[in-house]
């Protein structure tokens, strides 16, 4: 049985359906498992079952309170006709990699990945641990971990999810995206603020121990579906797996033989769950960590100084424009030894000066990882060069690990096999894509633009941004940035 502890050694052990309802440790640490578990399939046996089988193989090990038919039943509920191919995370050779593609869910990202599991792992888990109150999602989001999350919890029995936006600070197509959303427990609300007031409103309400006492009162309880907790980690170990096993299958490589895996990354989650495979006894040689302008990790690897104290620069790849990589303090604790007190003191550090430092001993235990950038110039080339060579189309996130690998390449003269996360389409980031490729004549709107990107890729727009091009407007509740507690009580009546 795994138990997950506090990476800042606060509280007891808990159970894994224990640290998915919790999402965060009280301390304010992350769930860490006592210890990763080996695969216990072959590589071999793995090659040969669905991307369903194989979640279940890898998932089981970690979320061992689970029984068979709960997990078995989460994963049919998750990976379904959500998504647009029926082996969920396809692989595309283009350019000399493998790019595994991440975004065949419903928001054509990979968030959906975990996100579409998670209500499921969610509301088995409250079952399991005797709570009779629905589970209240509460979410602030600057555009697309909210639509991924309305998407997950969506229709999903014993849950309510609240989604707060900026009214003013999110794209068109990701507020159209957002107020589209059906599903009887969906509410979404756009603020008179910026992402930081809806942040701070909802960290409001999850710490007001009134508000709690009448949530409690009515039946309902808060949680959050944000990227540290354990079943978003979980799921995302899957695909990397699966991606080994296919490649293996379709006799790519042989059985055994290391391919490097590289990542587009944000808050670390993805590239973290890549090490977990590692870890697991998956053969992965280099775990390529790409960044764009805003390179804090690949001043971590390269220094072993984590410093966030620089200018926070928007880029065309907005989902990894962070200066706090949330996931990373899971990598810190590990390479601490499991130390807990060492990692909560850098941790400590982090929050009162915005950087630490780590020991020489515990940087040579980053050997596996490689850090790299690419600015924006950089990244616009890698669209273009790879539409031009290959008549593959990639994304600004995708582009930004494709064009650290080249750099890799150049660098190291590394043959071995890659794997590129994918991590989202083109279609979720026109605009950006056809601006890359010199097809933006700056008046048309995004659809008129997906049009032209379609007919330029020969890939069909996806049904996310078919789909809203006409759907009704079903939100529109717009409210100050004082009254989000009130709006929350009106819309579960309490
Ligand atoms: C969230 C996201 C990332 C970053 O992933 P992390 O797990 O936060 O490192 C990269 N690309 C896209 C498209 C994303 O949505």
């Amino acid at each position: 049985m795994v138990k997950y502890f506090s990476t800042r050694g606060g509280g007891s052990a808990v159970s894994a359906s224990e640290a998915v309802l919790k999402g965060l440790a009280e301390d304010g640490g992350l769930f860490f498992p006592d210890h990763i578990p080996a695969l216990t399939k072959s590589l071999k046996e793995l090659s040969e079952m669905s991307y369903q089988d194989v979640a279940y193989e890898v998932m089981r090990l970690f979320l061992s309170d689970y029984t068979e038919e709960e997990l078995k039943n989460c994963i049919r509920n998750a990976y379904d006709s959500k998504f647009d191919t029926e082996v969920i995370a396809p692989l595309a050779y283009a350019g000399g990699a493998y790019y595994l593609e991440l975004f065949h869910g419903a928001t054509i990202a990979f968030k959906d990945m975990a996100l579409s599991i998670l209500p499921h792992l969610m509301i088995t888990a409250a079952k399991k641990n005797h709570i009779k109150n629905d589970i209240v999602i509460l979410t602030a989001t600057s555009g697309d971990t909210g639509k991924a999350a309305l998407a997950g919890f969506a229709d999903v029995e014993g849950t309510k999810i609240i989604v707060f936006y900026p009214k003013n600070g999110v794209s068109p197509i990701q507020e159209k995206q957002m107020v589209t959303q059906r599903g009887e427990n969906t509410f979404v609300v756009g603020i008179h603020g910026n992402f930081d007031d809806a942040q701070n409103g909802v960290k409001k309400i999850f710490g007001d121990k009134e508000f709690g006492k009448l949530m409690e009162e009515s039946g309902y309880q808060f949680s959050s579906a944000n990227s540290i907790n354990i079943g978003r980690l979980v799921p995302q170990v899957v695909y990397y797996v699966y991606a080994y096993a296919q490649l293996l299958k379709e006799g790519k490589i042989s059985d055994k033989e290391p391919v490097n895996v590289v990542v587009p990354t944000g808050n670390f989650g993805n590239i973290l769950a890549a090490y977990f495979a590692k870890n697991m006894g998956l053969p992965i040689a280099k775990l390529i960590c790409a960044s764009n302008e805003n390179k804090v990790l690949f001043d971590f690897f390269r220094t072993g100084i984590y410093d966030r104290n620089r200018e926070f620069v928007l880029t065309s790849s907005p989902s990894m424009d962070i200066l706090i990589s949330s996931n990373l303090e899971r990598l810190i604790y590990l390479i601490a030894g499991s130390d807990a007190e060492k990692n909560k003191e850098l941790m400590m550090q982090l929050s009162m000066s915005g950087k630490y430092e780590i020991t020489t001993k515990m940087q040579e235990k980053l050997q596996d990882f490689y850090g790299g950038f690419a600015d924006e110039a950089e990244t616009a080339k890698m669209i273009r060069s790879l539409c031009d060579d290959c008549g593959y189309v990639i994304d600004p996130h995708t582009a930004v690990a494709a064009c650290v690998y080249e750099k890799y390449k150049a660098e190291t003269k590394d043959g071995t096999k890659t794997i590129i996360a994918s991590t989202a389409s083109p279609y979720k980031f026109t605009r950006s894509v056809m601006r890359a490729l010199g097809k933006d004549e700056g008046e048309a709107d995004d659809f008129v633009l997906a049009d032209r990107l379609s007919e330029l890729s020969g890939v069909k727009i996806p049904e996310a941004v078919e789909g809203i091009r006409t759907a009704p407007v079903l939100h529109d509740t717009v409210c100050e940035k004082g009254e989000m507690a009130d709006a929350v009580r009106r819309y579960l009546g309490i």
